[in-house]
């Protein structure tokens, strides 16, 4: 890690992506549109409920539970589809207490026949039982899986992770992210001299004859596959509260004693992370579930209500600035970044990872709002600035519907860049902030998709913006300002760009005053003897050209 240079930096931190783009002209699979698509099966039931409850035994790297899964008919249909992947098995599934039948289609879809006749309106559960040894997560959170490891006193240390891969590596459910649960329970057995953290509250503790423990969590929001887990360690905790806009919300930390010292500074951050992301996007969208930080052995994820953490208590991502600018070790990327998700992954949350952009480029953006919030507007623009560094412009942004296909890794420091020049757009800072916690009240704990939240910015910003979106997300050219001087007279147009780009752009002609310029690709002029200079908090290259 220490070695690598930024670019391989971004490599790593998001190396699922990567190989995304190493696969980019692969042909999809239909064990992929099992996975990545609104199948039949699935279509025809809304979920509404989970009841999650498994025993984890670390000895034996293995688990065994059950899924109960609540469900309304929203139009007549007998099979309904549930996933699970291999190693793990399905040995029954049961309504009303009878036994069903189910067929494997692929590794993962098991496609369960229904005896009882399934009525639209009617609500309905189904009971999986299931066990086996998980997937082991190779490299977590972007490999991920089941990790087993040992804390230095030699107790079991264990976490789940599992964005992109899929919640159906270590439970059953309806492994898609368009239809969330409203609520679940979340009850994990574990040998009882350890401590499970899961998502929301915890409602009760049972000592076990066996001598398991089994820690109950109930999860009062709707919450999306990827984002519930496990940890179970040798956890001590300590907690605030914080004063928000939606009154108190509670606070809590879990760490292994060895780090309770270090933790109790540096997680400092969490308040003011949480005061800082409640001015620019509105109420922490939890308050029933709180809000937890809760130490991992990887680097982190945004588990919702339930932040993992693995930066090692320093500032900076693992102590390096993503920026290259100095703002970025300022504070600890992870819980900043990770927590930011709570409103732009979590509370909005994409319906198809190919809309990834959603939960990532907000995000990345909200390293920047932090860093404005404590740091003033100038920090928060050179570091936004500093991350185009990582950059790689290869695929677009936006990746392969209806096939679980993620785009470009460049979600993350260009799509916060297209965000900072949207702002730069709009030019009014507090209608900016207005639209961001706009967002998060339209589409609160929504599923949605990337044409509905390019459809609010437009509308929002006062300006179509389809243009922008299209060559920011759906192409990889970084589109140049032109401009030629003669006598009296500068000419400026778009080149490198996607057809019909019309975004409007700040500069300076001359050194002199700052004004937009409206150009398109072809030839428009304005008065000037010598420079067309552009904003840089917009996200373009400006080239002088002889015409
Ligand atoms: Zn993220």
């Amino acid at each position: 890690m220490k070695l690598l240079k930024p670019i391989l930096f971004f490599v790593y931190l998001f190396p699922f992506i990567t190989a995304c783009g190493q696969g980019h002209n692969k042909a999809f699979t239909r064990e992929d549109s099992l996975r990545g698509k609104i199948t039949p099966e699935r279509e025809w039931w809304d979920l509404k409920y989970y009841e999650l409850r498994v025993k984890v035994s670390p000895p034996e790297k293995a688990i065994a539970g059950s899924t109960t899964v609540f469900y309304e008919v929203l139009k007549p249909y007998q099979t309904i589809q549930i996933d699970l992947q291999p190693p793990l098995q399905i040995e029954k599934v049961t309504q009303d207490g009878q036994e069903l039948s189910f067929k494997k289609d692929g590794s993962n879809a098991y496609m369960i026949s229904l005896k009882k006749a399934q009525v639209k309106g009617k609500n309905e559960s189904i009971v999986v039982t299931y066990s086996g040894k998980p997937i082991v997560a190779k490299r977590p959170p972007w490999d991920g899986g089941f990790q087993w490891v040992k804390d230095k006193a030699g107790n079991d240390f264990v976490a789940t992770s599992c964005q992109g891969l899929g919640s159906s590596a270590w439970w059953p459910c309806k492994d898609h992210m368009y239809d969330e649960c409203d609520s679940m329970l979340i009850s994990i057995t574990v040998p009882k001299n350890l401590t499970d953290i899961s998502n929301g509250r915890l409602r009760k503790t049972t000592e076990n004859a066996d001598g398991t423990k089994t820690f109950d969590w109930f999860v009062k929001n709707p919450i999306n596959n990827y984002g519930v887990n496990v940890n179970i360690g040798n956890y001590v905790h300590f907690d605030e509260i914080f004063e928000g806009e939606k009154g108190k919300l509670t606070m809590d930390y879990y760490v292994l004693p060895e780090n309770l010292e270090k933790a109790k500074e540096q997680f400092k951050q969490a308040g003011m992370m949480m005061k800082a992301f409640e001015h620019w996007f509105g109420p922490y969208p939890f308050y029933e579930d709180g809000y937890k930080l809760v130490e991992v052995p990887y680097l982190g994820m945004e588990h919702q209500s339930s932040v993992t953490y693995g930066n090692g208590y320093k500032n900076g991502y693992l102590g390096r600035d993503l920026s290259g600018t100095g703002w970025g070790l300022k504070w600890d990327f992870i819980i900043i970044h990770e927590s930011g998700h709570e409103w732009f992954a979590n509370n909005i949350t994409y319906k198809d990872v190919a809309d990834m952009w959603i939960h990532e480029s907000f995000t990345n953006y909200s390293e920047s709002l932090y860093t404005e919030y404590y740091f003033g507007k100038k920090a928060a623009s050179e570091y936004v600035i500093g991350t185009r560094k990582g950059i790689r412009n290869d695929i677009p942004i936006i990746g392969s519907y209806d096939v679980n296909k993620s785009g470009s890794g460049d979600m993350y420091p260009k799509g916060g860049n297209m965000l900072h020049t949207i702002r730069q757009i709009l030019n009014n800072d507090d209608k900016w902030r207005q639209i961001l916690r706009g967002l998060n009240k339209t589409f609160y704990h929504q599923t949605v998709t990337t044409q509905q939240i390019e459809d609010y910015l437009s509308k929002n910003v006062g300006r179509d913006l389809n243009k922008v979106f299209d060559q920011y997300l759906r192409d990889v050219k970084i589109p140049v300002l032109e401009y030629s001087v003669e006598k009296n007279k500068i000419s400026y147009r778009w080149n490198n760009c996607v057809e019909g780009f019309d975004m409007p752009v700040k500069v300076t002609v001359d050194a002199g005053k700052e004004e937009f310029i409206y150009p398109t690709t072809t030839w428009k002029t304005i008065k000037g003897k010598s420079e067309l200079k552009a904003d840089e908090n917009f996200y373009i290259t400006t080239k002088l050209v002889s015409k």
